[in-house]
């Protein structure tokens, strides 16, 4: 078991998921992102969302962009809607996902409305 994965501590609880980068057999490489849980399934998969503004010439101003992942989200973390997580880059996990959530960065005020 890992004590730490580029700066983010494992979670207090343990589990038996191989694709855990704390308990399990994966590797995750120093590739970084960052962004807010917006859908979350029972078979230890999430989408986390992030938006940017991008400049648009011809009327001075900016406009959203927003990107999506499909990230694990393994049984010890088990972050819920809402939440802003710390997700690194791994090996390809399934068709989708190639990213793991290493940390839960902050809970946004929705977390009263927890399933
Ligand atoms: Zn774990």
């Amino acid at each position: 078991m890992k004590k730490e994965i580029l700066g983010a501590k494992a979670p207090g609880k343990e589990c038996t998921d191989q694709k855990c980068p704390f308990h399990g057999q994966i590797n995750v490489k120093n590739e970084l992102f960052k962004g807010t849980v917006v859908k979350k399934d029972i078979n230890h998969s999430a989408t986390i969302e992030w938006s940017r503004q991008h400049y648009v010439p011809k009327f001075e101003r900016y406009e959203v962009r927003r990107s999506r992942m499909r990230v694990h989200n393994p049984a010890c973390i088990d972050a819920n809607i809402g939440q802003t997580v710390l997700v690194a880059k791994t090996r390809p996990i399934s068709k989708t996902k190639n990213h793991v959530i290493i940390k839960i960065i902050e809970a946004e005020e929705s977390k009263g409305t927890k399933k």
